[in-house]
């Protein structure tokens, strides 16, 4: 199993809350109400939170992106779709 660059040991509150640590959130740089996403990977039991960027739905682009019936979708891929 791959060890991971930091662990930190947290309990959670009585509501299942957890503080994440701002040592990490300044590494990960999330600001003061940023957003993550919060996945469960049963195959490893284990919780992954990220920083959560706005990404294409369609390739993961990070860059270029417009709103396309409610979704990001970058430049190359709508392009794409106007060539269908
Ligand atoms: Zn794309």
């Amino acid at each position: 199993m791959n060890k991971p660059d930091t662990a930190i040991i947290r309990r959670l509150d009585e509501s299942g809350r957890l503080t994440l640590p701002e040592e990490l959130r300044k590494r990960m740089g999330l600001l003061e109400r940023g957003a993550v996403t919060i996945a469960y990977r049963q195959k490893t039991d284990a919780i992954i939170i990220q920083k959560w960027a706005e990404t294409c739905l369609f390739c993961g682009a990070r860059e270029g992106l417009s709103v396309f019936f409610n979704r990001s979708i970058c430049a190359r891929c709508l392009e794409e779709f106007r060539r269908l």
